[in-house]
């Protein structure tokens, strides 16, 4: 987004959630990077602090980056579907997909990534518009206006199972993550 686009987002009232909220929650990383990935939306924390993943959610995920050897600053652009916080930590609903769906498209467009990761069920029926359970959609890749699509299990989901479960969901996201590493490095 350009500098007139931020305020515009930052300014936005579009759904009901600007109500609420105490900042609109943008991005974080590298917009000149390859690989784009979105959430679901902002949390409490990430709402105080005006950015995306940054809390216990957020250092779950940039904990599985670092693992399978990404740079955070450097080689991801990550933002969420919806760019402020739902009452509750509620899923976002319809209207407030569709209403913020303008923000996601100008980030997209910004970024061009070639690959994106969707982190949880939200992101991925807002891109793909699939719903389904995301033991069978995740490390799957898929493809999306010419670009890779690589659903994962959103950090959040991960904190409810043990880290050190042998082929747990923390396994298959660290594995999902260097499959789409792997795939950038060979491109
Ligand atoms: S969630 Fe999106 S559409 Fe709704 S007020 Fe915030 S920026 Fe605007």
């Amino acid at each position: 987004m350009d500098p007139e686009q931020l305020k515009q987002c930052r300014d936005c009232t579009a759904c009901p959630l600007a109500d609420t909220r105490q900042n609109v929650v943008i991005s974080r990383g590298n917009p000149e990077a390859r690989l784009m990935l979105i959430g679901e939306a902002p949390g409490a924390k990430e709402d105080a602090l005006g950015q995306p993943f940054v809390g216990r959610s957020g250092k779950t995920l940039d904990r599985l980056l670092q693992d399978v050897g990404f740079q955070l600053d450097r080689d991801l652009y990550i933002c969420n579907a919806v760019k402020c916080r739902p009452p509750g930590n509620r899923r976002p609903k319809r209207g407030e997909l569709s209403a913020c769906r303008r923000w996601l498209d100008l980030q997209l467009a910004q970024v061009d990534p070639q690959v994106i990761v969707l982190a949880g069920a939200t992101a991925v029926e807002a891109i793909l518009g699939l719903k389904g359970g995301m033991t069978m959609l995740r490390g799957t890749w898929t493809t999306w206006q010419n670009r890779l699509v690589m659903p994962i299990f959103h950090p959040s989901y991960l904190l409810r199972h043990s880290p050190d479960a042998k082929g747990g969901p923390w396994d298959l996201t660290r594995h999902d993550l260097a499959t789409v590493r792997r795939r950038l490095c060979e491109r």
